[in-house]
């Protein structure tokens, strides 16, 4: 058997499961055996009846005493079929007692039993009714691959797939597998890390031999997965690095930056000349800014966008929500106006009729600056001289959304050049894999005069004097913002404006908080901020709030993005535990961005938990987004790193963020020693690599193109 040939070739795979395990993307053996174990069970320990441990799962191997019996139960509340319950009852036997088993709703499990015929069961044994029974075990009959050993545990690939059959498919595939399998990681690689070839690594991850066979396997898999990932970076960088763009000749930017009420940070100056440089050249800008929060993204954007403008094209900005595209819509056409150069919005929410209207500006090209959510992506939008396209906030959105905005037909000859921001710092080993293709910028310096947020831990108990807090800062003329995490604004997947990811227990909650508030803040205007609000309310809720009408604004991670109200100066996070540390800090810094001392307090209940503690702290001691980032990624790894959702993350087979990053630094430096040239590979493994590296950077383009 070989890996290409098709699964039907499999025992048991019949008509309706080939099917199923098309549907699921699986189509030949080899795909099969790529479909690693998510878990294993432990089922080496085969015990005897004398051994069982009580309410745990056990595996055991004895005969069938007796032919099995159906017992069938009326039901109480049967439904419109009105069928009996129906329970198959068996008696196992071994040399030291007797297990009773049960299987509800599957009576030709009677006939399946033969008597005095040797089984392996699995499962969770209680003591009931004065007896020891085992309910609906896993079965096993003959040479065993579901028992007697660590068995593998699948994700459910697809409906009529059960663990069972993966099991017995997987281990026939790998028990008949010819001898050669091809094994794409060059030798002097495998020799260096002293790795399994492929075929026993691939044996060892489905059904290990010991322990130490497991690891060793799991080590070459997650190496090679992120190896070949990080060379298809480094290739897709190569192949950008080749792609024209257009060559913006008028660079002056003065007349922009004179306009600004403020000089820019020379860290927003040598970013600036960076690309300058980029869009002088014939060659596309594919660049990525990062800069903490408040660190003057948006003037960087502004001033890019700009240059574009002045040079005949159109540019166009993404926001992650409706509010930040909002805000940015406001500061872009205030600092283009005077220049002649016309913005418009495009979002989600607009009507039928303002969004044919901006569509038509945006087509004709009567719009040089297009500001939007991922409307900006959808069908329907015809650019006319594209030549600038920013992602604001990346860290929300997915790749593949970052390249569609891209990719999207630009109206010109040549693919935009494109500006990636985010406010997340990065640790490099992951940013490497994250904007592997990009080049990368900081702006490592806030503009002056910022005062550091003083930031404190406490609990619910201090919850009087945080309302005493709240009325004294209110009374100085400052404004409070207080989050609570239950809600969570469903963004980048959808289209931006689903109120339905919300669920209405957890609107209850930020009111119910909101109203209780009114109360402890008396004559103070109040109002709450949540997912579920239409687009136009939330944006009545912030303009109030912007213009200092609304005091105390009760929020959920809504305003979490690039919200700015210079006159916030004090942030309220309730059940702060539930935040990761780089969540907690994107939180934060919608405070401090004006010349008055702002605080942060973060509440949670949860003593007990040292990690917990520890995430509080390090909030408390610093205002570092690197290091706290770090840290997010040591305590909680890439999964999580983001917040709630994944976002912008590569999916991986098998390779987890979170425990092997040691492995991908090692990964990271060999695809940089085969790209420089530092390690020696043969002829065949370079092409076998050059195949490999197509395969994942056709999935890339393919998915936008
Ligand atoms: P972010 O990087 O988080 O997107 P913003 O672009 O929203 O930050 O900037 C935060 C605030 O700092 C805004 O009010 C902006 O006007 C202001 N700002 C930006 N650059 C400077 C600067 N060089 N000097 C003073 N204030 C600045
Ligand atoms: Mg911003």
């Amino acid at each position: 058997m070989r890996l290409s040939d098709p699964v039907s070739r499999l025992p048991g795979v019949g008509e309706k499961r080939y099917e199923a395990l098309r549907g699921a993307g699986i189509r030949s053996v080899g795909d099969l055996l790529n479909h690693f174990p998510r878990d294993y069970d432990d089922r080496s320990q085969v015990k005897t009846v004398s051994m069982l441990i009580y309410g745990a799962v056990n595996t055991l191997r004895g005969h069938i005493a007796a032919e099995p019996e159906n017992i069938s139960f009326p039901r109480k509340n049967a439904g419109a079929s009105g069928k009996p319950l129906i329970m198959t009852k068996a008696r196992l036997r071994d040399e030291t007692g007797e297990l009773e088993l049960i299987w509800f709703n599957q009576p030709y499990l009677k006939r399946y039993f033969k008597k005095d015929t040797e089984y392996v069961f699995t499962g969770k044994v209680d003591f009931q009714y004065g007896r020891a029974r085992m309910e609906s075990p896993e079965y096993d009959c003959g040479e065993s691959v579901s028992s007697g050993r660590v068995v593998p545990v699948y994700t459910a690939a697809a409906k009529g797939i059960s663990q069972k059959f993966l099991r017995s498919a997987i281990h026939a595939a790998l028990k008949n597998l010819d001898s050669e399998v091809t094994d794409d990681l060059p030798a002097c690689i495998r020799e260096k890390f002293n790795f399994f070839d492929r075929k026993t690594a691939v044996y060892n991850i489905h059904f290990p031999e010991s322990d130490g066979h497991f690891l060793h396997a799991r080590r070459r898999l997650v190496f090679e997965e992120l190896f070949f990932m990080q060379l298809a970076l480094f290739a897709l960088k190569n192949s950008i690095e080749k792609e024209d763009g257009e060559t913006f000749i008028n660079l002056d930017l003065k007349p922009l930056l004179d306009s600004f009420p403020f000089r820019l940070t020379n860290a927003q100056f040598s970013v600036l000349e960076t690309i300058k440089k980029d869009l002088s050249r014939r060659r596309r800008m594919n660049r990525l800014i990062q800069g903490d929060v408040g660190s003057g993204k948006t003037a960087v954007a502004i001033a890019a966008c700009f240059l574009a403008a002045q040079n005949g094209y159109q540019a166009a900005i993404m926001a992650p929500t409706e509010v930040l595209a909002a805000q940015h819509y406001g500061q872009f056409s205030r600092y283009f106006a005077p220049f002649g150069f016309h913005t418009v919005l495009l979002t989600g929410s607009m009507t039928r009729r303002e969004r044919s209207a901006a569509l038509a500006e945006i087509a004709e090209g009567r719009a040089q600056m297009i500001v939007g959510t991922h409307a900006l992506i959808q069908t329907g939008v015809e650019y006319r001289r594209l030549a600038m396209v920013i992602t604001d906030e990346q860290h929300r959105f997915g790749v593949n959304q970052r390249f569609t905005l891209t990719y999207k037909g630009s109206g010109s000859a040549l693919l935009p050049h494109t500006l990636v921001m985010t406010a997340t710092p990065i640790p490099r080993t992951l940013g490497l894999i994250l904007y592997g293709d990009m080049d990368v910028s900081s702006i490592s310096e806030m503009p002056p005069g910022r005062i550091p947020i003083k930031t404190y831990s406490v609990n619910s108990s201090y919850r009087a004097r945080l309302h005493a807090f709240m009325q004294k800062e209110i009374a100085q003329g400052r404004q409070v913002y207080v989050i609570c995490p239950s809600i969570e604004e469903k963004t980048a997947e959808d289209g931006g404006d689903s109120y339905a990811a919300v669920s209405k227990a957890e609107v209850a909650n930020v009111a119910q908080y909101t109203r209780e508030l009114s109360r402890a803040l008396p004559g103070m205007r109040v109002a709450c901020l949540h997912g579920r609000m239409k687009p136009l309310e939330k944006q009545q809720i912030m303009d109030a709030f912007k213009a200092g009408e609304i005091k105390a604004l009760v929020s959920t991670t809504v305003i979490e993005v690039g919200v700015h109200v210079a006159n916030a100066s004090l942030m309220i996070i309730e059940n702060a535990e539930r935040f990761g540390l780089s969540q907690l800090h994107q939180l934060r810094g919608r405070v401090g961005r004006g010349n008055h001392q702002s605080y942060c307090v973060l509440v949670s209940d949860v003593r007990n938990n040292e990690r917990t503690r520890a995430r509080m702290r390090a909030m408390t001691k610093t205002c570092d987004g690197f290091a706290l980032s770090e840290m997010d990624l040591e305590q909680r790894g890439a999964g999580d790193f983001f917040g709630v959702k994944q976002h912008g993350l590569p999916s991986f087979t098998i390779a987890n963020l979170y425990r092997d990053m040691d492995i991908l630094k090692e990964a990271q430096e060999t695809a940089v020693q085969v790209r420089g040239g530092e390690i020696a590979v043969s002829e065949a493994e370079t092409e076998r690599i050059r195949l490999k590296i197509r395969a994942l950077f056709g999935a890339y383009r393919e998915a936008v193109l």
